[in-house]
């Protein structure tokens, strides 16, 4: 069985961390493109994606590398996105696609926009998928598996662009939504920013308790402690990078979480069980619900007849459970 037809040819990586270089090894291994071109901001980081050959070239410029590609995919902190896209908009070729897989989509288009020439396709997206590790060793093919990507085009953007990004994404295995940038904000705030708020917060709220030892809460965290405050292990450039610019969203979402907070501690501050046993059965209920709505895409050949071996993905104790 032969690979199909690359859907790009070159494919430029400004970015190579966890999500960046798991791109690069989902094309690599699916065959969906040509060529890879990627650079770092560090020359350490660089240095690895050479070490472990996640690109066919690796280039010292954002420029060097926006510079004659198909497709750029711009995988960094949302809060230097509008630089870059500065760095690379004189460079771009007409017809090119920019992307983007920032967390945080309406201040990232504003912020990048501006700077994309007319006749280059700026077509924001988010895999909604990840994991609590960074850098260019914490990437894995079967990361976009099952997992949605979201990409935000403006209404005006050409629809043929949009379609060859969105096979881009299915060819990993992920189901593509299209909504825009505001919308996924606010979905975000709720599924993604606000929980990992609250891991941050609970983490410091235990470790400041000077009640309770610090042996304590690690001997007895299983207790949901543990599974719970996995994400506050999250990043902190990028978790301050997505607060800053979600801010709008997040404190709506905020705003109505201390309300209900507020419902469950009145319920226990006056003993009132009836409250608490409702609103528990009524969330188990919808929590439950959610079971039945896991994606069913079609997970892709990773290892068909032409793919190159790859090495064994990283242990994953907790994939499936992790989206920024
Ligand atoms: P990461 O592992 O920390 O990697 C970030 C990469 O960006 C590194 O290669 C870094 O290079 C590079 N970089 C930073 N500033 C740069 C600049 N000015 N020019 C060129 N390269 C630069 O981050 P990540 O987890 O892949 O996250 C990247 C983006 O994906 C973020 O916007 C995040 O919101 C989004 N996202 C993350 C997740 C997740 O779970 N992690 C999920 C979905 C979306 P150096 O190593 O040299 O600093």
């Amino acid at each position: 069985m032969s690979k199909p037809a690359p859907l790009f040819n070159r494919l430029a990586l400004i970015g190579v961390g966890l999500i960046g270089s798991s791109i690069a090894r989902a094309a690599r291994s699916l065959g969906v493109v040509e060529t890879i071109v990627a650079t770092a901001r560090s020359e350490a980081t660089r240095r690895r994606v050479a070490e472990l050959g996640l690109a066919d070239e690796v280039v010292d410029t954002n420029a060097a590398a926006a510079k004659a590609a198909d497709l750029v995919i711009v995988s960094i902190p949302v809060g230097v996105c509008g630089a870059v896209a500065r760095e690379i908009g004189p460079h771009l070729k007409p017809g090119a696609i920019v992307s983007d897989v920032g967390s945080v989509k309406s201040d990232v288009v504003r912020e990048m926009a501006p700077h994309i020439p007319p006749g280059v396709h700026f077509i924001p997206g988010h895999p909604v998928a990840g994991t609590e590790h960074s850098g260019p060793d914490a990437g894995f093919a079967e990361l976009f598996v099952n997992r949605w990507c979201i990409l935000t085009p403006a209404p005006d953007v050409d629809k043929s662009a949009v379609e060859r990004l969105a096979s881009f994404w299915t060819a990993f295995g992920a189901s593509v939504e299209i909504m825009s940038a505001e919308h996924h904000d606010l979905v975000l705030a709720v599924t993604s920013h606000v929980p990992h708020l609250i891991a941050y917060n609970i983490v410091g709220t235990a470790f400041d308790l000077r009640l309770v030892t610090e042996s304590e809460i690690l001997k007895y965290s299983a207790g949901g402690f543990r599974d719970f405050t996995r994400i506050a292990a999250s990043d902190p450039t990028m978790w301050r990078d997505i607060f800053l610019h979600n801010k709008d969203a997040v404190l709506e979402v905020l705003g109505r979480f201390n309300e209900d907070l507020a419902t469950l501690t009145r319920a226990i501050r006056r003993s009132d069980g009836e409250t608490l046993f409702n609103l528990f059965a009524e969330r188990r209920a919808i929590r439950r619900g959610m079971s039945a709505l896991t994606l069913d895409a079609p997970a892709p050949d990773f290892q068909g007849p032409d793919a190159e071996p790859r090495a064994e993905p990283l242990p994953r104790p907790y994939a499936g459970s992790d989206d920024a």
